[in-house]
């Protein structure tokens, strides 16, 4: 908790409880949530919250640099916690956006061809080992 208030104060976000929670959940969890999974867990804890209010957070989350917005999925934002760049993989059978660890050199450089950089997104799409061990049961059966 106490944590999360410092982490908050780094990036000059004033840490209030709702805040405190929102970050609380994108830290534990890694699977890139959008707006209403963040909601529903966090309306389990505080049942009087409003989607603004998540919403809200978020977008001054990510303008501080706090998290990062994924648009791989082009109906939905996803927040992504882990600011370091790195790549993900797009799970097209579960839906899943998993952090995959690519070494990329630009990434390391921040810089391409001159150009400075201060985001990445690079993606892939394809199917999880956890879909694609299913499958294998699948047809083996
Ligand atoms: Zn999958
Ligand atoms: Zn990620």
């Amino acid at each position: 908790m106490e944590n999360l208030i410092k982490i908050l104060q780094s990036k000059n976000i004033q840490p209030s409880h709702q805040r405190i929670k929102i970050l609380e959940i994108l830290v534990k969890n890694k699977d890139h949530m959008n707006v209403n999974m963040i909601y529903d867990e966090l309306s389990k804890e505080i049942p009087t919250i409003s989607k603004t209010t998540v919403y809200n957070a978020l977008n001054t989350f990510a303008e501080k640099g706090l998290v990062h917005c994924l648009t791989i999925t082009p109906e939905e934002m996803r927040y992504d916690y882990e600011t370091k760049p790195h790549h993900h993989l797009l799970c097209k059978q579960c839906g899943r956006i998993i952090d995959v660890n690519v070494r990329c050199t630009y990434a390391e450089a921040m810089e391409i061809e001159g150009h400075s950089i201060e985001e990445i997104q690079g993606y892939f799409k394809g199917t999880c080992k956890d879909c694609l061990s299913r499958e294998n049961h699948k047809t083996k059966n």
